[in-house]
Formats: C-alpha cells, sequence, structure tokens
C-alpha cells in the first residue's frame, strides 16, 4: 500500500525546501525525501547573490541579517594572480556555509508542516501510476512529484536516461582553508578555461576554488593548485573536493506531466557566473505553485506546461547568459574583455549589479559588445605600439 500526498519532492537543497514549503503554505500534503539526513554537507562556493536573497525573503521568510552569512561589498578582480581591478562599493554579497544553511532551510520546510522522509533512496518511479518506490520497500503515490535531487539527479535518470549532458558540463574543486582577516571576495578571471576562480571569506573559513567547462579543463586540479599557491594555501591541495555543475547548458523540457525537475535537476545554473541557488529557490516556488494550480484543476498531469511557461523568463535569461559566456570566455574575446574589466569601473559595477540581480542580461548586452569591440581595437593597437599590457590591463 502507498501511502498518498499531493505532493513529493525529492531531494531538500534550496530547490527542494522552497518546493516543500511553497506546497505547504498552499495547503497541499507534501512528502519531502532526502538520501541524507540533515545537517549534510554540500559543496558549493556559497555565494548568495541579492537575487538570491530576495527569494529567500520571498519563499522561507529568512533574512540577510540571521547568523548564517558574512557580508561583503568588496571585491577583487585577478587575472592568474595579477590584480585587475578592486571595488570597495559593490553590490553586497553574502557567503555562507551550506551545511548550516540547507539545514535552515530543509528545518523550514519541516515547520511548515511536511512530513519529511531522510535518509532515503528513492528506487523506480512509475509517472503514470504517480507512483515512486523506496529502496527501503516502501512507496509513496503523488499527485505532482518534483525532482529536486541535485546535478546527478535520480528522478531525471528516471524520466530520460541521463542526468547531465557530459558535452556541457561543468566541473569545480574547492577546499576550505583557515579565515583571513580580509573580506574581499576575489574573482580570478583566468583561473580555468571557461570558467573562474574564486576567494570566499566565510565567518569561520575562506573557500577557495576555481571551476570551468568540463572537457576544457583536463588539468584543472593544476589549476587549483596555482591558486591555491598565490593564496599561501597550498597545502591545503590533498584535501580538495570536486562536483559537476550544469553551468553549460539547461533541460528545455524539464519535466514530463505530473513530474517536474527543479534547481541542478533542471539544469539551471548561470553558465556565466555559476550561480545556481538563486535558480534553485525560484524554480522550486515555480514547481509548487504549477502543481497546485493543475491539482486545483483536478490534473496533476498538467502541471508540466505551467511550469514550463513559468520558467520561460528564467530559461530567457540563460540562453542569453550562455551567448555571453561565448563571448567572455571564447578564445578570441578573453583578453580584450580582461583589459575592458581592468580599466572601465563602469564594466566592473554592471557585472557585479548583474550578479546582484539589480540588472538582467538584456541590460548587460546593451552597449556591451560596442565597447568591447573599441577595447578589441585599442588592444590591437596597443600590442603594435607596445603600449597596452592587457593582463595587467594599463590601457594606453
Ligand atoms: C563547487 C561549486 C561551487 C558553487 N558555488 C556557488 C555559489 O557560490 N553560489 C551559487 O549560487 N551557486 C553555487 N553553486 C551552484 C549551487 O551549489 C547549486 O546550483 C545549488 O546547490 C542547486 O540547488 P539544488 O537544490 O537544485 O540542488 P542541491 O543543492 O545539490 O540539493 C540536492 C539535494 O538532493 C539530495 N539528493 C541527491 N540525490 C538524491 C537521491 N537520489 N535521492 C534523494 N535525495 C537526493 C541531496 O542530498 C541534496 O540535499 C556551486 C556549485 C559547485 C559544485
Amino acid at each position: 500500500m502507498a501511502q498518498n500526498f499531493d505532493v513529493v519532492v525529492v531531494g531538500s537543497g534550496p530547490a527542494g525546501s522552497a518546493a516543500a514549503v511553497t506546497a505547504a503554505r498552499l495547503g497541499l500534503s507534501v512528502a519531502l525525501l532526502d538520501r541524507a539526513a540533515f545537517p549534510r554537507e554540500k559543496l558549493c562556493g556559497g555565494g548568495v547573490t541579492g537575487r538570491a536573497a530576495r527569494h529567500l525573503a520571498e519563499v522561507f521568510g529568512l533574512g540577510i541579517e540571521e547568523d548564517l552569512f558574512l557580508t561583503s561589498r568588496r571585491v577583487r578582480f585577478t587575472a592568474q594572480g595579477r590584480p585587475l581591478a578592486e571595488v570597495d562599493d559593490a553590490p553586497a554579497l553574502h557567503m555562507t556555509m551550506r551545511r548550516e544553511f540547507d539545514a535552515r532551510l530543509h528545518g523550514l520546510a519541516l515547520e511548515a508542516g511536511v512530513e519529511v522522509f531522510a535518509p532515503v533512496k528513492p528506487g523506480a518511479l512509475d509517472p503514470a501510476r504517480r507512483r515512486l518506490d523506496l529502496a527501503d520497500g516502501r512507496s509513496l503515490g503523488f499527485g505532482v512529484l518534483i525532482g529536486a535531487d541535485g546535478i546527478n539527479s535520480h528522478i531525471a535518470r528516471q524520466l530520460f536516461g541521463q542526468s547531465f549532458d557530459p558535452a556541457t558540463v561543468a566541473f569545480a574543486l574547492e577546499v576550505e582553508a583557515p579565515p583571513r582577516d580580509d573580506d574581499h571576495v576575489e574573482i580570478d578571471l583566468d583561473a580555468a578555461c571557461w570558467g573562474y576562480g574564486w576567494a570566499f571569506p566565510k565567518c569561520e573559513s575562506l573557500t577557495l576554488g576555481v571551476g570551468g567547462l568540463h572537457r576544457a579543463n583536463p588539468h584543472l586540479k593544476r589549476n587549483l593548485g596555482h591558486y591555491l599557491a598565490q593564496h599561501g594555501a597550498d597545502g591545503q591541495l590533498a584535501g580538495c573536493k570536486g562536483q559537476f555543475l550544469p553551468a553549460g547548458d539547461f533541460r528545455t523540457r524539464p519535466g514530463r506531466g505530473p513530474v517536474l525537475l527543479v534547481g541542478d535537476a533542471a539544469g539551471l545554473v548561470d553558465p556565466l557566473t555559476g550561480e545556481g541557488i538563486a535558480h534553485a529557490i525560484l524554480s522550486g516556488r515555480l514547481a509548487a505553485e504549477a502543481a497546485g494550480q493543475a491539482l486545483a484543476a483536478g490534473d496533476g498531469g498538467g502541471a508540466f506546461g505551467i511550469y514550463r511557461a513559468a520558467l520561460a523568463p528564467l530559461h530567457g535569461e540563460l540562453r542569453q547568459a550562455r551567448l555571453l559566456q561565448r563571448v567572455v570566455f571564447g578564445r578570441l574575446m578573453h583578453r580584450p574583455m580582461l583589459a575592458v574589466i581592468a580599466a572601465r569601473p563602469s564594466m566592473q559595477h554592471r557585472m557585479l549589479r548583474l550578479l546582484a540581480g539589480e540588472l538582467d542580461y538584456a541590460d548587460i548586452r546593451k552597449g556591451f559588445f560596442l565597447r568591447l569591440a573599441r577595447h578589441g581595437v585599442a588592444t590591437v593597437a596597443g600590442r603594435v605600439t607596445g603600449r597596452h599590457n592587457v593582463a595587467a590591463g594599463e590601457s594606453a
């Protein structure tokens, strides 16, 4: 006999907890499953942008003043360790440890009245019979099922045979180093191919990482080694951990009928910045709202159409991000791009406002190509006359 719920959510990261909280607030009965008991570790820079902060407040009622975050407005851009630019009045970035952050969101889902099954492993999914078997022999019936089980999504594999596309996926390596007396967020735009390096200060540590398109970075551990050496943290290399992230592609059809995919399971990571927490929370909320509407209309199978339509603006943004990713990271424009960032405070601020969710990709594209083209010409001219040092960003 299956235990029945209106909504079953598989995975309790930011996406799954957001879906569970939203569905419970709509008055639906909700089961929330995770293969881990909480608190659990999750490899992540833990950078919470202004965009993510807004979703946290809307969905969870969680404010940034909480003890979970270190907030900084100071950003340093570098290229293989060489300083490019410093910004002291950036939009706020909030850094958190995912172990505590995710446990808090999971706790808020519990408080909202969802029934938690964790640790538990999901087994066979039967969308037609609306039934999910669990590895321990139990079964759950559902009106709508939301797959929020991350990059290696079991639910995506059950639906489509694979959880992500190896050709487009990114990979990242990270270590936790002792905290420093410096609250600068650092972004190294040349630490990996089609990616970057980061130093994110936290309350009790400093997260150092490098990541980029997986197939373009066969020696990522070596890149991390260089990056750690620049920060005097060479000794940490042996303890590094790695994980894939879907920062190159997203599923244009994230689900089918009564089964919806959200967050990393749907590939919703920004290909340029690697940001995924905000999109995870938003997509979790949208999927739960779609479930609520479809169930109210008496047909959980209608949930996918409603969800896909609601996701269209985010898909549009990610398409634009992908276009810009090719320009920013592509071989031809990468060096001129570093020069533009070094020389143009307005460009630095626009990038940081994009990250904070104050601008969208359409805003960024306005004038971007013109500026880049001008600087490309200036760079070439500088090379000819020897008056432009691209790597150090010194415009003649
Ligand atoms: C190294 C690295 C650095 C990153 N840095 C940032 C950053 O600074 N800022 C940012 O915004 N994003 C960052 N990201 C991306 C961000 O971590 C993800 O986009 C985000 O965690 C996605 O949330 P999610 O809820 O979809 O998935 P997850 O957070 O991965 O949660 C999935 C949940 O599902 C559970 N689960 C997995 N498999 C199963 C299963 N078979 N059955 C049941 N449960 C299962 C897991 O235990 C987990 O609780 C980074 C990613 C990486 C890898």
